[in-house]
Parts: C-alpha cells; sequence; structure tokens
C-alpha cells in the first residue's frame, strides 16, 4: 500500500494545477492536491485568504463577519481537522442546543426532542399532531403536472407544507432558511437546498420514517467499520468554531503554501486552453494590484472555486477560439449586512443562554427588522471583556434586500431596537461594527438545476477544468469544503488518466 502511494505521489509530482479562489474550497482542493504531491498555485483576488470567513480581533473583542460556526457532518471536514492538527483549536459553544425562535415577539426555546416539542410552545396542538402523525398524514406532490418549465421544481415551502403544514413552514422553515441562507422558502428550491430529505421522500416517503431508517442504517454502518479517527465521535456534537475565530481554519489551511504557490491580489481575468499532447494545456492571466500580469506559466488542469458571477466576467479562450460563458444563468445573490455590537451586562435585562434567536418573517408585524442574532459571547466567553455582551446580528436577505444596504447608523439603531425587544438592552450599544456583504449567498432557486447544467456543461466542453465552491452541493462550510476536497480528487483521477494515455502512446 504505501509503495502504492508513492508511486501515486511520484506519478503526480511534475504536475502542475492552477487553484482560483483562496475561500475554503478553494483552500481545501489545493490542500489535497498538494498532499499528493501536485504542484498548485493559488489565485486569490483578495489581499487575505478565506473568501466568507473573516474573523476580526480588537481591543479585546473577537468577532466573525462572516460565517461564524461549521459542522462536522461531512467526513472531509474531520480529516482535514485532524490532518492540520486544529481539534485543539476547535471550540464548541456553551449550550449550543439552546436555540430560539421569536413567537408573539417573544423568545421561545426550539424543541430538540419529541418531548420537548409536546411541551413547547413554539406551535400549536394541531401541528404538532401533524408532526408526530406525518408518516400516516404527508400528501404527495402532485405539482408535477402542473410544472410548466422542466427547469422549475419545488420550493422549499411547498415540500414542507405537505409535510408538517404552513406553521411549521412559518415558524421553524422560514426563520431557518433565513438564518442560514438569507433566503425565503419560496424561492428556494427543495432538491438543491435539502438534497437529503428531497432523497429521502422519494426512498421512503415519510420524511420521519426515511430519517429515522436512515439513521438506524447509518449506526449499523458505523459500528461495522473501525474508526478512522476521534472525528466520528466527536462530529456529533454539532456546530463549532476555533479559539480566536474561523479564519484560523483559511490559515491552517495555507500555511504551508509558499510565496510562489499562492498569489493574493491576483484576479484572474482570463484562461486559455489549447488542447495539445494532453499536458499543460492551460494558461491564464491576472490582474495584480492594477497591473495586468501575462502568467507564463502554464498548467495540465484549473480548478475554479470563484462565485459563478465572476466566472461569468472572465474570458475564455479554447484553441484560439473564445469559449463564450452565455449559457451560464445570471444568479441571484442574496445582499446581508452583519452587525456586531457589545452592550455592558447590567444592560442586557433579559440575558439569553444559548446559541442564538431566529426571527420569523410573520414576526415582523410585532416591529422585528432583523434576521436573527448570535449570542456570540453566551457561545464562545473569551470573545469579549467579562463586562460585556457581544452580538452579532443579521438584516437583509430576501425578506429585506434595502434594508441590507442601508447606513451603518441606521442598521445600528435596528438591531439594537430588535435586542430591546428580545432581551431588554438598554441604551446605545458600547461597540459597533457593521460589514455588508452584497452576494453574501447564491440563492438556490427553482431553477437552479439549468446553473448545475451550466456548470457541468463547462467541465465537459473544457477538458481538465473543474468548478467547486458554494454555488455547487450546499451553501455551508462543511459542504463547500467537501465540495473543493471532490474537485481534488477529480483532477487527480484526470492527470493519472492523462499520464496513463501518455504512457500507452510512447
Ligand atoms: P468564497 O468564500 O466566496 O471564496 C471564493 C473566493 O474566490 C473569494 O476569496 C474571492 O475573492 C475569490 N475570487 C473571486 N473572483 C476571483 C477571480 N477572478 N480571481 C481570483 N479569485 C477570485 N456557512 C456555515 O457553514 N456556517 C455559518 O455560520 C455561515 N455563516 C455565514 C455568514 C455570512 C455573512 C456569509 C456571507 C456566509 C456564511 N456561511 C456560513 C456560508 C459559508 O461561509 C460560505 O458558503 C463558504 O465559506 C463559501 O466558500 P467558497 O470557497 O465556496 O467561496
Amino acid at each position: 500500500m504505501a509503495s502504492n502511494a508513492a508511486a501515486d505521489h511520484d506519478k503526480l509530482s511534475g504536475k502542475r494545477v492552477a487553484v482560483v479562489g483562496a475561500g475554503v474550497s478553494g483552500l481545501a482542493a489545493a490542500y489535497k492536491l498538494k498532499s499528493k504531491g501536485v504542484n498548485v498555485t493559488l489565485f486569490e483576488a483578495d489581499g487575505r485568504v478565506g473568501g466568507k470567513l473573516r474573523s476580526v480581533m480588537h481591543n479585546g473583542l473577537i468577532w466573525d463577519e462572516g460565517a461564524n460556526t461549521m459542522t462536522e457532518a461531512e467526513p472531509e471536514v474531520g480529516s482535514l481537522l485532524d490532518d492540520l492538527g486544529l481539534r485543539e483549536k476547535q471550540q464548541f459553544p456553551l449550550s449550543q442546543k439552546k436555540r430560539y425562535i421569536v413567537r408573539n415577539g417573544l423568545p421561545v426555546m426550539i424543541p430538540t426532542n419529541p418531548i420537548a416539542l409536546v411541551t413547547s410552545s413554539v406551535l400549536s396542538t394541531q401541528s404538532k399532531f401533524q408532526i408526530l402523525l406525518e408518516p400516516f398524514l404527508w400528501k404527495k406532490n402532485d405539482s408535477s403536472s402542473k410544472v410548466t418549465d422542466s427547469f422549475v421544481v419545488e420550493s422549499v415551502s411547498g415540500f414542507f407544507q405537505r409535510h408538517f403544514g404552513e406553521e411549521v413552514v412559518d415558524y421553524l422553515i422560514d426563520p431557518f432558511v433565513g438564518g442560514t441562507s438569507a433566503a425565503d422558502p419560496e424561492s428556494l428550491s427543495m432538491k438543491h437546498s435539502f438534497p437529503d430529505l428531497w432523497n429521502i421522500e422519494k426512498s421512503f416517503g415519510s420524511i420521519i420514517i426515511g430519517a429515522i431508517r436512515t439513521k438506524f442504517a447509518a449506526k449499523g454502518s458505523k459500528n461495522g467499520e473501525t474508526k478512522r479517527s476521534t472525528g466520528t465521535k466527536k462530529g456529533s456534537r454539532g456546530s463549532f468554531s476555533f479559539k480566536g475565530g474561523m479564519q484560523i481554519l483559511p490559515e491552517m489551511l495555507c500555511k504551508d503554501l509558499s510565496r510562489d504557490e499562492l498569489n493574493l491580489d491576483s484576479k484572474v481575468l482570463s484562461l486559455s486552453y489549447n488542447a495539445g499532447p494532453r499536458q499543460e494545456n492551460w494558461s491564464l492571466s491576472c490582474v495584480s494590484h492594477n497591473e495586468a500580469q501575462g502568467q507564463n506559466l502554464h498548467y495540465d488542469a484549473v480548478i475554479m472555486t470563484a462565485p459563478l458571477c465572476n466566472v461569468k466576467e472572465m474570458k475564455v479562450m479554447k484553441g484560439g477560439e473564445p469559449f463564450k460563458l452565455n449559457f451560464l444563468p445570471e444568479i441571484k445573490y442574496m445582499p446581508l449586512s452583519v452587525i456586531i455590537t457589545t452592550f455592558t451586562k447590567e444592560k442586557v435585562k433579559r440575558p439569553l443562554e444559548g446559541f442564538g434567536v431566529l426571527i420569523p418573517t410573520k414576526e415582523q408585524k410585532h416591529g422585528f427588522k432583523t434576521l436573527g442574532t448570535l449570542f456570540s459571547s453566551m457561545m464562545f466567553p473569551d470573545r469579549c471583556p467579562s463586562d460585556l455582551h457581544l452580538y452579532t446580528t443579521f438584516i437583509g436577505g430576501s425578506r429585506n434586500q434595502e434594508l441590507a444596504k442601508a447606513s451603518t447608523d441606521e442598521l445600528k439603531q435596528v438591531a439594537t431596537s430588535d435586542l430591546q425587544r428580545l432581551l431588554g438592552v438598554e441604551g446605545e450599544p458600547v461597540f459597533v461594527n457593521h460589514v455588508y456583504w452584497n452576494k453574501a449567498f447564491p440563492l438556490y432557486d427553482r431553477s437552479y438545476d439549468s446553473v448545475m447544467e451550466a456548470i457541468d456543461k463547462m467541465e465537459k466542453d473544457l477538458p481538465g477544468f473543474f468548478y467547486a465552491g458554494n454555488h455547487r452541493g450546499g451553501l455551508s462550510v462543511g459542504k463547500s469544503i467537501a465540495s473543493g476536497c471532490k474537485a481534488a480528487d477529480l483532477v487527480i483521477s484526470y492527470l493519472e488518466s492523462c499520464s496513463n494515455d501518455k504512457k500507452s502512446e510512447d
């Protein structure tokens, strides 16, 4: 086995791969390729690595401006944490199971088991019965006959409504998708947003029965296999961050890349493919500090992880002719503002222990304007001095696209007003920080099949071109990492098949 791995390493060591984008997906791809002996060059438009992961340390405060936590549901994440020695830096939120939804203007804890559901005031008795009786009451999707455009698939709200009813959509699904993708359940495609549940319905009909069976099947197979690392056990511990914030992950992923391998401030403008003797067919050009840089280097393959809106702006050539990307559909992106505030503890009259609170759209009638707030220093007490509470509030998304763009002053008032209603904060925050992401999340809308088809077409028509990142297979940090690792595996197979073809020609 060891000699096979060494032989593979040797086979790949002369190969060169360009990775575009140093968000987690590009970094994970580059890390994996380098560990297999491939020569990697990473190009990042920004002056830093991490993309949507960005942590800030300032005057004794630590906060995240992008992703705040991640999970280890994907096996690729556990392997990376082990390989990077990041286990000891992992930070699990205190009382992370205490998460709240607003109902009738007040935060109510989300039930985490069937007994808690029965006693909870988050849903009416009728909805509770509908959940418990879902195996008998769920309805089939009869909308297929009404679908006129073959690309349009069922919405998230339509799917959950068939299984659990309207109130579950309004008070559980709507705040959840608002908090995790800044979208609304009516616009989102079920197939692309929750592919596991979509497939569970296909296999089992009932979501409850399917989820139970899938869980038991997974447990059975886990018991049968030898555990590679402590990862499996820790994976069940839910969301986590790292001491110092999420930024540590991208930093560790690129720590072994040399200055030649990691090109920051290097925005890729064009890519060119020329079919040759099946090697080093790719070249690219980028702009660095406003100066165009012709890249003389050639690559055997390219992993593209820039958002598709940026890819659309790139000039791509194939065999000396323009390869037009006009088949890439326009993607909608959700704008989002993140407001960090601190309040002295005595000014927070009803602090809540736990992870955070999400606000359903329906609760806007009580005056709420934010999507939700993370209780950042309740989760991670080392994120601010002990006399303060630190909060991370999200504003905008599809619910309030215009408000996302408002001034820091206006958004400070909006966040403070919601925190006043929810936690009884008094007066002005001690500290405020505002970040605006004009394209925080791509919207996996109901025509997203057309986006997936366009990505497949790019890969099919451009040999050695692979696309990864949060536009494919999921928005979360874990899913983006898995997508990057998968692209790296595909590149390795591609490079090996090129080597084998070349050998047989020789
Ligand atoms: P990105 O991080 O977008 O990386 C793409 C990179 O490509 C960028 O660095 C960009 O500068 C670069 N690039 C673009 N064009 C070019 C070019 N022409 N040349 C070179 N480089 C280029 N997920 C969770 O799991 N948990 C959370 O709590 C969470 N919270 C979030 C909160 C916010 C505010 C946001 C915005 C996202 C959040 N997410 C969360 C989602 C998650 O962070 C992202 O989906 C994920 O990090 C995306 O990684 P990526 O590598 O695919 O893309």
